[in-house]
């Protein structure tokens, strides 16, 4: 059996594929055109496991670029996809935040994955990884930089969470002699806060995992513990939850 899940997102495009019971990653940048990332991401990890297309059993398609992939057998909303690969990276895990390029999203899962309440922000790129890419590029710095510059940082009170003013206040604030790493401190603790207000809708849990690629920012899961008041755990290959749970959802379809 050998199955994919493609997870064509607005910012990284990710496939698994699952033969028999072992498990393959592969991630690119999805660039301008979902489909065409999504037919290379996958075609590339096929090639190197030595597979040919026309071999795979079944795929499912998530991401915002879903649609637009044409040859998926099935396309499956993200919600439900990062939900069951949250499940299985995170096993007894109630509470699943995922941040992404574009928004950010809180689930309420049970012990299968399966959803059964969420809340999302989708409408503007306040606490997203977009936004955390925007103050990265205002700073000088990389996306992946932005947690060690944090650590151990008092942060500094930040007025603005719209994207566009943000970054205003960021270079005022540079330009004011503020330190970077307490400007983003500051900036980890109000999405912090934005995400628990998300979940603070969604009543009791007790486990929480966190996915998605902001979730490798390690100054920024520490602000989620320490707002939520529990741990929060970041399982290995945490940007992969929504390919692995379509690659599931898949191999559910050929059973
Ligand atoms: P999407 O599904 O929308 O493409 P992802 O879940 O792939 O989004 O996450 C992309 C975001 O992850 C980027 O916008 C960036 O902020 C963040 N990111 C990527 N790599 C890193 C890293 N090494 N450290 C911290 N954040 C990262």
């Amino acid at each position: 059996m050998l199955v994919a899940g493609v997870d064509v997102g607005s910012v990284a495009t990710k496939v698994v594929i699952i033969k028999d019971d072992t498990f393959y990653f592969r991630t690119a940048p999805t660039g301008w055109s979902p489909r065409q990332a999504g037919t290379e991401v996958l075609q590339d990890l096929l090639s190197d496991l030595g597979y040919r297309k026309e071999e795979l059993d079944y795929v499912v398609a998530t991401g915002y670029g879903r649609v637009s992939l044409g040859f998926a057998d099935k396309t499956v909303t993200e919600i439900t996809c990062h939900a069951r690969g949250a499940a299985y990276l995170v096993p007894g895990c109630s509470l699943v935040i995922d941040i992404g390029g574009q928004d950010s999203k809180a689930i309420k899962i049970d012990p299968q994955g399966q959803v059964l309440d969420f809340a999302m922000n989708d409408k503007c790129a306040a606490g997203t990884g977009r936004f955390l890419q925007v103050i990265a590029a205002a700073l000088g710095n990389a996306v992946s930089e932005l947690s060690e510059m944090a650590a151990g940082r008092t942060p500094l009170a930040l007025n603005s969470m719209c994207a566009v003013f943000a970054e205003s206040e960021v270079i005022g604030l540079l330009a004011s002699g503020h330190d970077k790493g307490e400007i983003v401190a500051g900036l980890h603790h109000s999405i912090a806060r934005r995400i628990a207000s998300m979940v603070g809708r969604l009543g009791s849990f007790d486990r929480v995992a966190f996915t998605g690629g902001v979730a490798r920012n390690d100054s920024l899961r520490q602000c989620l513990e320490s707002v939520l008041g529990t741990d929060v755990i970041v399982p290995e290959n945490c940007q992969m939850a929504g390919a692995l749970g379509a690659a599931l959802i898949a191999r559910g379809y050929c059973k």
